[in-house]
């Protein structure tokens, strides 16, 4: 599935901010501004992976378009935008079957948050082979994101690679060697030292206590480990 979010909303400021914020995201959008279109473009394209829908719309209601997609049997993620006022709205949405709620007004980070946390969910979380889950640390191959608990942390590429190759190999004792082949690849004519370098810089990011690491151990006098 792509990665891309439809956002139905009637009010243009609205529907246009939420799409920009969601496009920085990293997602791809596609945005209606009337319920029918957005269920005729749901039912014809199988590339959305998660919906943001308002309830209050001109023809047919944010839940309506809810009700008919679970009707149809899809599966793709659905938040719904409710109004502060409604509280009953909340009740309403997952009765036709919404994943989540966000109550207007709302903040864009927090829907980006929610999109973000049920993208996750919709494409497979821990058994999908798009990401690598080691307890509390989850690795999303496709994004390149490593979140660690509900925390995201921020990574370089190269912080990134040593992520994976330390994930896919766990418990294994990696050598510098080892480690510079797989993320330098193996033209690499540097020093050996670039990798005890990034790999502090690594601990201070994902360790509670750099100074005495957990997960990525010192194996002395040859590399590195992942203990789970
Ligand atoms: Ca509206």
């Amino acid at each position: 599935m792509r990665k891309k979010v439809l956002v139905l909303e009637d009010e243009d400021n609205i529907r246009g901010f939420v799409v920009i914020n969601l496009r920085r995201a990293g997602y791809d959008t596609v945005e209606f501004a009337l319920g029918e279109e957005a269920y005729a473009y749901l039912r014809e394209k199988n590339d959305v992976s998660v919906a943001v829908l308002d309830v209050m719309l001109p023809d047919i209601s944010g839940f309506e378009v809810c009700r008919r997609l679970r009707g149809s049997g899809s599966n793709i993620g659905v938040i719904m935008l409710t109004a502060m006022s409604q509280e009953s709205d909340k009740l309403t949405g997952f009765t036709t079957g919404a994943d989540d709620y966000v109550v207007k007004p709302f903040s864009v980070v927090e829907l980006v948050a929610r999109v973000d946390a049920l993208y996750r969910r919709v494409n497979g979380g821990g058994f999908n082979a798009d990401t690598i889950v080691d307890g509390i640390f989850e690795l999303d191959l496709r994004s390149r994101e490593l979140h660690k608990g509900e925390k995201r942390i921020e990574l370089t590429q190269v912080e990134y690679l040593l992520m994976k190759s330390f994930l896919e190999n766990r418990g294994r004792a990696l050598s510098r060697d080892d480690l510079l082949d797989m993320v330098w690849s193996k033209d690499y004519q540097g020093d050996l030292k670039v990798v005890d370098v990034n790999i502090r810089r690594l601990r201070l990011k994902i360790e509670d206590d750099a100074a005495q690491p957990r997960h990525i151990t010192t194996i002395w006098g040859f590399g590195y480990k992942w203990e789970s």
